[in-house]
């Protein structure tokens, strides 16, 4: 799940100040699941946008912002999008960038994209992959130090952590201190014998 957070109003107005006509798109996936663009959300959108004074011609929201293949496969869903001069885009960067790609109108984002990260147990968890391109979180027992260590330090912790807790940031566990229990439990602690080599780091 991408993970991303809502721009104040004011600054979401502030990039629409020249625009009008606007057409709103959510997305029922990632968004929608963050409370970010998902139906109540864009209705709330198009209804803000109206109080402050500007023409909402109507809102979508496909599957997924980042899966819509075509203006037309807009179209069809609501035929009012060909009288919109703008397009608010209320979703990450990515489905922000696919609606910009098929729509030749200026394409606006509601929201700030921030990480890659998921949902366990019912809590948004942001930041949980770093999208490096060579996936090895295997070796730190599914728990990547790479997109969840501030440090990102592959060779074991830094030390400073405080009952368990982060030195850099104090709101979350430390990285490491969760890779160690979970190779214990699953009994592959022998995992942490590998020497990540400078090379591999930068590769
Ligand atoms: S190693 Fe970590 S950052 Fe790289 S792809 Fe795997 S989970 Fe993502
Ligand atoms: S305390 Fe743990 S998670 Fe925080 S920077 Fe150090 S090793 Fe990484």
């Amino acid at each position: 799940m991408i993970i991303s957070s809502a721009k104040p109003f004011e600054e979401i107005l502030e990039l629409l100040k020249d625009e009008d006509d606007i057409f709103v798109v959510g997305c029922n996936a990632c968004a929608a699941k963050q409370h970010l663009g998902g139906e109540p959300e864009v209705i709330e959108m198009c209804e803000r946008l109206e109080e402050a004074g500007k023409h909402v011609v109507g809102w979508v929201i496909p599957s997924a912002a980042c899966s819509v293949v075509s203006f037309d496969s807009l179209i069809e869903k609501n035929p009012a999008i060909k009288d919109a001069k703008t397009v608010l885009v209320m979703a990450c960067g990515s489905g922000v960038s696919i609606v910009s790609s098929v729509a030749d109108l200026p394409v606006y984002p509601s929201n700030n994209t921030e990480s890659l990260g998921g949902r366990s147990q019912g809590e948004v968890v942001p930041e949980l992959c770093a999208m490096c391109g060579d996936c090895t979180v295997y070796y730190f027992g599914g728990i990547c130090p790479k997109g969840q260590c501030p440090k990102q330090l592959l060779n074991g912790p830094c030390g400073g952590a405080i009952d368990g807790k982060c030195e850099v940031d104090p709101e979350k566990d430390c990285v490491w201190e969760l890779i160690y229990c979970k190779l214990e439990r699953t009994g592959r602690l022998d995992l942490l014998e590998k020497v990540w080599t400078v090379e591999e780091l930068t590769e």
